[in-house]
């Protein structure tokens, strides 16, 4: 990895910073890179972090994030990323990194792309409690029967409680049993652009078709569609469709159907002639559980303290308990000694006691202009330039995703333009981010730079 890393970079560049740096951890698409001091980890997140992830997904190809750990490198235990690159020069037969043994098995974890699900999400891994067992039971009835017991399915609850999770389980358990069914799952945001691509390229027909032919057709998210009447006269026809054939359909929003303001009453009525199950909040002993499941999923171990304190302080997002695990086994896995609850606590604190950030349409231009070095003015009015095409639809993208700006208002911000402009901006960035991993990453920079101003 260092010797690929030292390809791009000059020799002086090279030894500054990569010298006493190393692998502390891989799993889960992330990777932990061990760091001397606060002043490295700054300038490698801040300057090399995209060469650091290109040479990190040469080993691992599915490495979504890398985080930064400062930690004086321990005997031997973690992979030195300067030894393995001198020892390649020299024996090229010991090429392969050493690499944890959770390595192999991330190579099976990437997404379906014939049905968009994430093998990840299992129902063996979902955790049930007097929170979500209602949704569990419904899950396990369309398991059994698709199309039969429940229809639609549709899931709500607040963010990070397992919506997700739970909807795409119910397509992966379904596959399981009949490889041959034809399940699809996608967001509908993801619908939507579809819509608009098919409508500029009048290619409705063949979309039409493709989810009409789904035996299985799994939505996330559909309070969005909410927003026009085109999509959910779209979304309405694909759905009967469906329906009438008895195909299962399952549907997860972030409330109950009869919350979403602008949803049309017929499809607001389809929604609820199904089942409707709500996930709530996971109690403390089920919180516990995730925890003590989630650090023994990861080969680690925490005291019971640090667990309980976790299971008291993060009580609404189970997102969020994943999260603290995550970075608190980290810590563990870089430490000599096992972590003292003062240990953990720090370790959230860093974390928690960040400054609360917050994006605006400024910092997103100012961000974006930064980092393909033009000049904001040129992003925001009409200019034509070929290099600066691409930038202006990353910032309406950005717009769009990040602060919901509707598209005529996008539309205006950069030059005046009609607000079909900025659909297609936008539309043209979905399309390309999908299994764009490159571009996914830019974005994710620009993003946490435009956070940063
Ligand atoms: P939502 O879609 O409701 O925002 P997700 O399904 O994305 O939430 O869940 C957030 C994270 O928490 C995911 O990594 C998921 O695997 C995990 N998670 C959620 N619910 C459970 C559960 N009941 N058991 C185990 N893990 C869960
Ligand atoms: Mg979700």
């Amino acid at each position: 990895m260092l010797a690929k890393i030292e390809l791009d970079l000059s020799r002086p560049n090279f030894l500054t910073w990569f010298q006493e740096t190393g692998i502390a951890d891989i799993t889960n698409g992330s990777a932990t890179v061990r760091v001397p001091n606060a002043f490295v980890k700054e300038w490698l997140e801040n300057k090399y972090h995209k060469i650091i992830l290109h040479a990190a997904r040469a080993i691992a190809y599915d490495i979504k994030s890398i985080q930064y750990v400062i930690a004086k490198q321990e005997g031997g235990t973690t992979q030195n990323m300067h030894d393995s690159a001198a020892r390649k020069r020299r024996a090229p037969q010991e090429q392969a990194p050493s690499l944890p043994d959770d390595m192999s098995s991330l190579h099976d974890l990437s997404i379906n792309p014939q049905t968009n699900l994430n093998p990840r999400y299992t129902l063996d891994a979902f955790i049930v409690g007097s929170f979500n067992e209602l949704a569990h039971a419904a899950a396990q009835s369309v398991i059994r029967r698709p199309g039969a017991s429940y229809n639609p399915l549709f899931i709500y609850g607040g963010v990070g409680l397992g919506k997700t999770h739970l909807i795409q389980a119910i397509g992966n358990e379904i596959l399981k049993t009949n490889a041959l069914c034809k399940v699809k799952y996608l967001t509908s945001e993801k619908f939507m652009v579809e819509v608009v691509e098919a409508l500029r390229t009048q290619s409705m027909n063949a979309l039409k078709e493709k989810y009409r032919a789904m035996d299985v057709l799994v939505v996330d998210d559909i309070q969005f569609i909410a927003r026009t009447e085109k999509m959910q006269e779209e979304f309405f026809h694909t759905f009967n469709a469906l329906y009438d054939k008895n195909k299962q359909i399952i549907i997860s929003s972030d409330r109950p159907p009869h919350a979403i303001a602008t949803l049309e009453n017929r499809l607001r009525s389809r929604f609820e002639g199904g089942m409707i199950a709500d996930i709530g909040f996971p109690d403390f002993e089920t919180r516990l559980l995730i925890l003590r499941t989630k650090v023994n999923a990861r080969g680690a171990s925490l005291s019971e303290e640090i667990l309980r304190h976790l299971a008291e302080r993060i009580t609404q997002n189970i997102r969020e308990l994943e999260g603290a695990v995550n970075r608190i086994v980290v810590a563990s896995k870089v430490s000599r000694a096992p972590l003292t609850l003062e240990d953990a606590k720090r370790v959230l604190a860093s974390h928690i006691s960040a400054p609360k950030k917050f994006i605006s349409p400024k910092k997103i231009i100012k961000a974006v202009a930064d980092f393909y070095d033009i000049e904001e003015g040129e992003l925001v009015h009409r200019s034509r330039k070929k290099d600066v095409v691409r930038p202006r639809q990353i910032a309406m993208y950005l717009m769009r995703r990040e602060l919901k700006t509707s598209f005529p208002a996008i539309g205006e911000k950069f030059g005046g333009r009609d607000h079909t402009t900025a659909i297609h901006s936008c539309a043209k960035i979905v399309r390309e981010l999908e299994g764009n991993s490159e571009l996914e990453e830019e974005i994710r920079t620009i993003r946490e730079q435009a956070l940063s101003k």
